[in-house]
């Protein structure tokens, strides 16, 4: 197993839809187990493939819940069904943060409630649904498997503030990672 460098916003893969795995070998499970070893070397609460560089349809998590979910998990090749998002303002208490935009967070209304459905590594069926942060955490990183960042999704406002942290970072362009372990840790944890 192996921590691998984290990509940053403008490496091509975060911002292209990822391909499905065909199959589920131990190719698979390393990638899977380098990326749990990753995501808990940055603190993260889910990793997606596209942010170590692979851009397949995999992501793991690892969030307790009140959903009666596993608190760590894997999803290959998930779909997802999601209430309707409201269209009030956020709130500052509805930051979301990402390790592909380090250090950085900002407000974004999400649905409170999804349902994902999807196989572990084995190739066996895994399904649940999801309510509050934990359907965050799936949406953000669904989102992930589309090339769709949070920061893609900000109103106005917000979208100006991450484009700005952006430009003052110099991201937005091929090349950038940021190493778990190695590196200082973005957020602080
Ligand atoms: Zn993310």
């Amino acid at each position: 197993m192996a921590v691998h460098p984290i990509t940053i916003a403008g490496e091509p893969v975060l911002h292209t839809r990822a391909t499905a795995v065909e199959h589920f070998d131990d190719a698979l499970r390393t990638l899977i187990a380098d990326m749990y070893e990753t995501m808990d070397e940055a603190h993260g609460v889910g990793l997606a493939a596209p942010q170590i560089g692979v851009g397949l349809r995999i992501f793991v998590y690892g969030m307790a819940n009140d959903d009666g979910v596993p608190p760590r998990g894997v999803l290959v090749n998930p779909t997802l069904v999601t209430s309707k998002v409201s269209g009030a303002e956020p709130d500052e208490d509805e930051s979301e943060g990402c390790l592909s935009f380090p250090g950085e967070s900002f407000p974004l209304k999400r649905a409170e409630w999804v349902k994902i459905n999807g196989f572990d590594g084995a190739g066996d069926p895994v399904e649940f649904e999801a309510t509050g942060w934990f359907a965050r955490c799936m949406q953000h990183e669904f989102d992930h498997l589309n090339g769709t960042l949070y920061v893609d999704r900000l109103n106005p406002r917000f979208a100006r503030k991450a484009k700005k942290a952006s430009k003052t970072n110099g991201w937005g362009q091929p090349g950038l990672t940021w190493m778990p372990g190695v590196d200082p840790d973005p957020f602080g944890h």
